[in-house]
Formats: C-alpha cells, structure tokens, sequence
C-alpha cells in the first residue's frame, strides 16, 4: 500500500498536468519496484495468471498476501514479494518489469495514484462516483525531474490503463458498502467474496458444477456470455458478490 508520506494532498483531474519522464538509463531505475505493497485487483489478476499461465488458484496460491481489511473485513490481495532485504518485487529484472505488457494498474499509473468516491449530483438527486487521480511523490523517484509534459489524461492512454479502470469497476461499487453501517463480513460470505472476485477458476467451476443453476435463474443469453468469456464471468463475479453481500437484488432463485 502506499505510504500516505509519499501522496501529494491535491485531488488532480484529467486535466492537470505534470512533467515527467522514466527511462532505462535514469539513474533510479527499477528504484519504485522494491519495498512497495502493490493491492492487486480482480483484472489484474487475470492479466497475470494468462501472462504467467497459470489457473487463478495457482497465481493466488504462489503470489499473493491476502489482508482483511479492519472495517469492513473484505478480503484484499497484494503482490508477495520477496523476502530479500529491499522486499523486491518477484517480476523485477536488471532490464526492468518482465511482466511489463500485464503489469498491475497501480504500476501503470504511477507516479500516479486513482482513487473513487461516492457524491450526491444535486441535479439528479442520485449519488455518482466520481474518479480523481493524486500524485505519489518519492524521494528516489527522479522522473518529475525530467520535462516531458503530461496530463492525466494523456498519461492513462500512454499506460493503457483506461481498461483496468473499465473492468474494475464493479468491483470498486462493492467496495463502496465500507460506508454502510454494520458492514462487518461473516467467514462464509468473506470466502465468497474472494471466490468471485479474485479466484474467476473456481467461480467457474461454482457456477458450472455445483448446484448454483439449480439454485438462481440465469438468463440464457447471460449463461452463454458467461461460459465463453472469462471477462464476462468475472464482471458475473462482481454481481454475485452483491447479492451475497445484499448490496443489490442482481441475482433471482429459481
Ligand atoms: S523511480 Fe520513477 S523514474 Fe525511476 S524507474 Fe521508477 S518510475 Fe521511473
Ligand atoms: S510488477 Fe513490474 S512494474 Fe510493478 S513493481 Fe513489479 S517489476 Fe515493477
């Protein structure tokens, strides 16, 4: 997780702009891969279990730290890393990120951070999330020192990262009920939430080989999406957690 030292206290928009360069031959390179919490999302995690060929529980089992967050007691996953001194990330190379195409979205936006918050629009009586972005300023970071000019915007297209925003976002919604008095999870709808959320395997195989179709009444149209499209299944993931969390109706039992 990132050091709260390191976050610049100014809410960015798409439109601020920043200077900002990162290279090989910099003299901090590969300096922001050690000694750093890297929280993992649900997207993230099928673009490195593909990158890495492996199933979801064999990534999860070999690369991740699972923390229950106090508040809520939803699960959250990070990046293990290694337990040399500097606490090394496992895909840090001389060369650099050797996941560098599947890299994680925090990875992706820094030296920026994204966060999400929930505000009423008063002129349609309905809350909205709204996304912001901040800076993440750290001392070994020479990157600000260079004069490339950036803005938000054009940062999120060069690092690809507008789909693991788009993707994650169901997810995000789900994180949103932290706010909801009594939100404390019991073990049985925490192993839930991690199931369909971080383990899309064996969610598959929840929702194909236990009793889950005798149970909710799955709309055909929606069951072939989901049978062919690991995306679609994870996005199915985000609305089973929900319901079982009892965040919203999304699902009916037969
Ligand atoms: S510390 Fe900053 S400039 Fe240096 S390699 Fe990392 S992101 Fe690039
Ligand atoms: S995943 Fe790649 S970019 Fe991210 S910390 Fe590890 S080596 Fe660095």
């Amino acid at each position: 997780m990132l050091s709260m030292k390191s976050v610049d206290p100014v809410q960015l928009t798409l439109n601020s702009r920043f200077s900002f360069k990162c290279y090989k031959s910099i003299g901090c390179f590969t300096k922001c891969c050690s000694n750093i919490d890297i929280l993992l999302t649900p997207y993230d995690i099928i673009r490195l279990k593909k990158k890495l060929g492996l199933s979801s529980g064999e990534f999860l089992d070999r690369h991740v730290l699972i923390e229950i967050d106090e508040k809520t007691s939803h699960p959250f996953v990070f990046l293990k890393m290694n337990e040399d001194a500097g606490r090394s990330c496992p895909f840090v190379s001389p060369e650099g990120c050797t996941i560098y195409s599947d890299r994680p979205a925090n990875c992706r936006y820094y030296p920026l951070g994204q966060a999400s918050l929930k505000k009423m629009d008063e002129n349609i009586n309905v809350a909205v999330t709204e996304e912001f972005y901040f800076f993440v300023k750290e001392e070994h970071c020479l990157g600000y020192k260079e004069d490339v000019e950036w803005t938000v915007k054009s940062w999120r297209e060069d690092q690809g990262v507008d789909i693991y925003d788009d993707m994650n976002r169901g997810w995000k919604e789900i994180l949103f009920r932290r706010n909801l008095p009594g939100c404390e999870l019991d073990e049985k709808k925490q192993k839930a939430f991690y199931m369909a959320c971080y383990d899309v395997d064996r969610f598959r195989r929840f929702v194909f080989e236990s009793r889950f179709l005798e149970t909710f009444d799955i709309d055909k149209a929606l069951l072939d999406k989901i049978s062919g499209d690991e995306l679609e299944l994870m996005k199915f993931g985000f609305e089973y957690t929900k319901y079982i969390l009892g965040i919203e109706e999304t699902l009916k039992k037969k």
